[in-house]
């Protein structure tokens, strides 16, 4: 019996589909890359834009003549859309299984007990293999839910208040995935460094992360920059295993609009973030979250997050058209016209895509270590993808010459052959001393 999952959304989503994706090879079902040979089809939804959400339902919609197709087919549908709608998608869509929201992912195993009618025997289930992922770069959930309230944000109604892992279940799910292969690992959150546990705070955990064995690379998303304390900069540069790379979300220029999004900082306290930061890890990478066309938004407000990029010039980012969520603050908020969002929201790219198409040309000629994902695909301790020419197999870290730098990609040649771990990180210091 195999399954079949479509994830939308954010990384969380991602998490969330691996982890039901466990207890489903756990049940003795094996994943395929291909819906026709499938008879569970999965979709994970996301409800943070509209767009997202509508794009899910349309492709539920079209799996109504998937389960025709085979008998005992089933269709489940989770995430964050299914915890907001759960009752319209049942009207809506009759023929759907099981309908999990996002704050039951954690309880999908004996959820979708009922849903597998197979009559396995004990004899059945010593043949299931425990599940491995086989992946490089793995997730790790260390909090569900959120405690902020923007105005604009559905994720607190849908994932519900915070919740922390143990740092026990943590260092226990980084190991599993260790041991399946992962060799970065990326921990996951809304406002991921809030964490907290007994008298552990997120810095303490980056490190305890760092110890586990054959952990290479830590990544974190997001981070909120109310928690990007000195300690959490100070340590991300001192534990070697965390990437030059930092992805803090500002949403908006403005402190108009900063305070009506209800983001407990300012424009001034963002921008010092992020000067500590170069200050400690002047070779990072720094990308970000913008919102554009929120309610009442003037052409001034707009005018200063174009600023703020200019001021920060981020390496790349993410811009997103304002989309009201039903039950958020902003939503009763008289909307802008669209053709204004979308008049920003096409200014506000092209000046980001600006800076970044100046940042990866600037890549070109330096080196760079790349842990090989794919046949000749990799990423940069900064996280930039890049194409390797010359043989070289996933799992490896090769030194790599840059060599161009296309829209979104960089390309490179392994220049010394595969270096140790451990050597490359001194070599690094090394040449940081010296450009320094
Ligand atoms: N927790 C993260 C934080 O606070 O930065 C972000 C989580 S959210 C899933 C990812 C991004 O979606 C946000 O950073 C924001 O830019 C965007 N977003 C959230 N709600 C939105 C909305 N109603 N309209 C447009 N973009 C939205
Ligand atoms: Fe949404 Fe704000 Fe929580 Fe991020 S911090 S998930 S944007 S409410």
């Amino acid at each position: 019996m195999k399954f079949y999952m479509r994830t939308y959304g954010c990384q969380m989503n991602v998490a969330d589909s691996n982890e039901m994706g466990r207890h489903l090879k756990a049940k003795g079902l094996v994943e395929t890359e291909n819906p026709d040979e499938a008879s569970v089809f999965l979709v994970n939804t996301c409800t943070v834009r509209q767009h997202a959400e509508d794009r899910a339902f349309s492709e539920i919609g079209r799996l109504r003549r998937w389960k025709a197709r085979g008998p005992g087919r089933k269709v489940v549908v989770t995430g964050c859309a299914a915890e907001r709608t759960k009752e319209y998608l049942e009207d809506r869509f009759p023929f759907l299984d099981l309908v999990v929201g996002a704050k039951s992912i954690e309880d999908f195993g004996r959820i979708a007990e009922g849903l597998l009618d197979r009559r396995e025997t004990d004899e059945d289930l010593d043949y299931v293999v425990p599940a491995v992922d086989h992946k490089l770069a793995a997730f790790v959930t260390i909090m569900r839910g959120c405690n902020y309230s923007c105005t604009y944000c559905i994720v607190p109604s849908v994932r519900g208040r915070e919740i922390y892992h143990s740092v026990e279940q943590i260092l226990s799910d980084t190991r599993a995935r260790a041991a399946e292969g992962a060799r970065e690992i990326t921990l996951l959150g809304q406002t991921v460094n809030s964490y907290r546990y007994g008298t552990a705070r997120f810095a303490d955990l980056l490190k305890a992360v760092a110890e586990v064995e054959d952990v290479k690379r830590i990544r974190f998303m997001s981070p909120h920059p109310y928690y990007m304390s000195d300690r959490v900069i100070e340590t991300m540069a001192a534990v070697p295993e965390v990437c030059e790379s930092l992805h803090l979300p500002v949403q908006s220029g403005s402190n108009t609009i900063l305070k009506q999004m209800m983001r407990n900082y300012t424009r001034e306290q963002y921008v010092s973030i992020i000067e500590k930061f170069r200050e400690v890890m002047p070779d990072a990478t720094l990308s970000t979250d913008i919102i554009v066309g929120f309610p009442g938004e003037t052409d001034r407000d707009f005018r200063e997050t174009l600023t703020l990029i200019e001021q920060t010039q981020f390496d790349w980012g993410f811009i997103f058209k304002y989309s009201p969520r039903e039950g958020t603050p902003a939503a009763s908020l008289e909307s802008l016209p669209q053709e204004l969002v979308e008049e920003r929201h096409q200014e506000c790219l092209a000046l980001i895509d600006r800076f970044a198409q100046e940042k990866r040309s600037k890549m070109v000629g330096t080196m760079q270590d790349v842990l090989v994902e794919a046949d000749n695909i990799g990423r940069t301790r900064t996280n930039y993808r890049v194409y390797i020419t010359g043989t070289v197999a996933p799992g490896e870290e090769v030194r790599v010459r840059i060599t161009s730098a296309q829209r979104a990609t960089l390309e490179g040649v392994i220049e010394d052959g595969n270096i140790d771990f451990e050597n490359f990180r001194e070599e690094d210091k090394s040449a940081c001393a010296n450009r320094g």
